[in-house]
């Protein structure tokens, strides 16, 4: 039986039931050969699947070896040593900026919990309220871009797609829920390519954040990391079964991403910031890896001051100082004070606190110096619209929005990426 039949087989549980109807279908009209799929227009050859696997690092397909993720990379293009995060490489910030292009001083998700000081609210991702409040987004998604411009889009589950951004939102979304099970996340993407083509999504993205969950809790070796990543890889197989079954597999472009590599952590690189600041004088925003703070009082300067050179592991600067690599000082949403520790360490806002909840530190994070190796994201493209067969340099994740936009036939926002950067992967 070849490798298609059995995919079928697999994916289909009632095959010979259908087969048998099939025939007594294709017996009884005695004329026309019945598709499984009749479609009168064919998925068009723009359409664009992005997909997160959230914390999915970029040594993962040679480390674990998923067996679709590894064939779409070896058939398509992937990025040498994977995609480049911005700063702060945590899970909103970057996923906002693969969706606009744009670095976060620019969209305005500058961190996972921020204060506004304008309008003096919270920003928290458990908080739905303020997830769905559009006054936090800024920029112009991929998504809102393709609507203007008549393209129906779609996302399960992606950063800022549960609010109308510029008033306005997907056609179709849903608000993220965890439990939502793979397959039927997979199953509702094929259902939204089998729609009539005026209801037809051309864009279309899909986000899984089990690798996240498991890398943070077990760390990057940990058997149940693989298990995650094989289970995502699963769903990814599902997705192609899927597009095969529709006889589309070579119309539609797959584009394979994540938000941030991880690092893992250890009891051995803890500090605690009260060692050298009195933090009663501080309102501590975010803490580790990435210190996002305000002075109560006037002296931030003074704090800062304390700070440098306090630790050889912690780097802290006024906003307005913050490395020109970063993009990372024009925003109001961005506190005084940001610091970063090195690579795989962290720091807890008091030395109390650390010798209460040391013996708990394990597993890994993200959050570090987007340069940094383990900070590295997956990113495959595959589809009629990329080359075959290709190894790029690492690139930053600002330059998939152009990308997207060049596909998609749509005319692009102004934005910190640029075509020219991923342009070498274009067919033609
Ligand atoms: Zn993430």
């Amino acid at each position: 039986m070849s490798d298609k039949k059995r995919a079928l087989m697999r994916s289909f549980p009632g095959f010979r039931t259908v087969i048998l109807a099939a025939l007594i279908l294709f017996i009884g009209a005695s004329c026309t050969i019945q598709n499984d799929y009749p479609n009168e227009d064919p998925v068009s050859e723009n359409t664009i699947i992005l997909i997160s696997l959230d914390a999915f690092r970029a040594d993962y397909v040679q480390k674990i070896q998923p067996p679709n993720l590894s064939r779409l990379a070896s058939e398509g293009v992937t990025a040498r040593a994977g995609m480049i995060p911005v700063f702060p490489s945590l899970t909103f910030p970057n996923h906002y900026s693969i969706a606009t292009g744009l670095y976060p001083q620019n969209h305005g998700i500058v961190s996972n919990t921020m204060f506004d000081p304008r309008s003096e609210k919270w920003f928290r991702i458990s908080d739905r309220d303020a997830v769905e409040d559009p006054s936090w987004w800024e920029g112009e998604p991929i998504w809102v871009t393709a609507e203007n411009q008549g393209i129906v889009s779609a996302t399960f589950f992606f950063v800022g797609s549960e609010t109308a951004v510029n008033g306005v939102q997907p056609t179709y979304w849903r608000r993220f829920d965890q439990t939502v099970p793979g397959n039927t996340r997979v199953d509702q993407v094929l259902e939204w390519l089998d729609l009539p083509v005026a209801e037809r999504p051309e864009f279309i993205a899909l986000y899984f954040g089990l690798i996240d969950g498991t890398g943070h809790t077990y760390g990057l070796d940990a058997p149940e990391t693989a298990e995650a990543v094989l289970e995502a890889d699963g769903y990814i197989g599902r997705l192609l079964d899927g597009l095969e079954q529709r006889g589309i597999e070579d119309r539609v472009n797959i584009i394979l991403v994540a938000d941030h590599g991880m690092s893992p952590r250890s009891q051995n690189r803890v500090i605690a910031l009260d060692d050298y600041v009195d933090v009663d004088q501080v309102d501590v925003i975010n803490t580790s890896p990435v210190l996002m703070m305000n002075a109560k009082n006037d002296n931030a300067g003074q704090i800062v001051a304390q700070l440098q050179g306090a630790h050889p592991n912690l780097e802290v600067w006024m906003k307005e100082s913050v490395p020109e690599r970063f993009h990372f000082r024009d925003h109001h949403r961005i506190p005084d004070i940001i610091g970063m520790v090195s690579d795989g360490w962290t720091l807890y806002r008091t030395r109390e606190y650390m010798e209460e909840n040391l013996s708990r530190l394990g597993g890994a994070t993200h959050g570090y110096d987007p340069a940094a190796l383990s900070m590295r994201a997956l990113f495959i493209a595959h589809g009629p619209a990329f080359k075959k067969k290709m190894t790029i340099d690492p690139f930053e994740n600002i330059h998939i929005y152009p990308l997207m936009a060049h596909v998609l036939k749509l005319d692009p926002a102004d934005t910190d990426g640029r075509l020219d950067v991923l342009a070498p992967i274009l067919n033609n």
